[in-house]
């Protein structure tokens, strides 16, 4: 029998994106943002005029060394190696292609080996080449699916695959969870799930 592939996110699943980006972003520009801001759409919390300006200062993050220095999550790289004895590993990024080449370096300096395959969805593509992360779960034939965004967790476990939902974030805030949905807030407990699935 194939092993069953397990699909995981990247940013603040694999990696502790967001709070790098805020460290670099608060030290850059002098601003007091906090990790609960970071998805905010409002250019005054970004310290802009615009949101253009937000944008561009965000995307300079892409191009600087704090992005390329970024450290897998505690733990990741443990867990991972153990669950690639008995399962297919995919990662799963709403990342854009813009970015592939650094993503594809990090993932092999930090996580070598370790991923069959990497899939960016543009989650965030002004050009409208987004995807669906649950369309790549179908096509992929996924049978477990990790990630940190709650809408893109219920959508996937929706159409039937069961669902990690990955840390305790301030965007991922539930307030209930279909049943094949399971908080996971560390590596620990991702490995103790899959333990008791064995
Ligand atoms: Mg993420």
């Amino acid at each position: 029998m194939p092993k069953p592939i397990i699909a995981v996110d990247l940013d603040d699943v694999l990696t502790a994106h967001h709070e790098g980006l805020i460290s670099w972003y608060n030290q850059t520009y002098g601003t007091e943002l906090s990790l609960a801001d970071v998805h905010s759409t409002n250019p005054e919390v970004w310290g802009t005029a615009t949101d253009a300006e937000a944008i561009k200062r965000v995307h300079a993050y892409f191009e600087s060394d704090s992005f390329k220095d970024e450290k897998p999550l505690p733990g990741a790289v443990k867990v991972l190696e153990y669950l690639n004895r008995n399962y297919h590993l995919i990662v799963i990024t709403g990342r854009d292609y813009i970015i592939e080449l650094v993503t594809r370096e990090w993932l092999t300096e930090h996580y070598p080996s370790l991923f069959d395959d990497v899939h960016f969805t543009a989650q965030y593509s002004l050009t409208g080449r987004s995807r669906s992360k649950t369309d790549i779960v179908e096509s992929e034939q996924v049978s477990y699916f990790i990630d940190d965004n709650l809408f893109a967790v219920v959508d996937v476990a929706k159409a039937g695959t069961p669902s990690i939902l990955f840390g305790n974030y301030p965007w991922n805030l539930d307030e209930g969870l279909p049943t094949n949905v399971t908080r996971c807030n560390d590596w620990a407990e991702v490995q103790a799930y899959f333990d008791a699935r064995s």
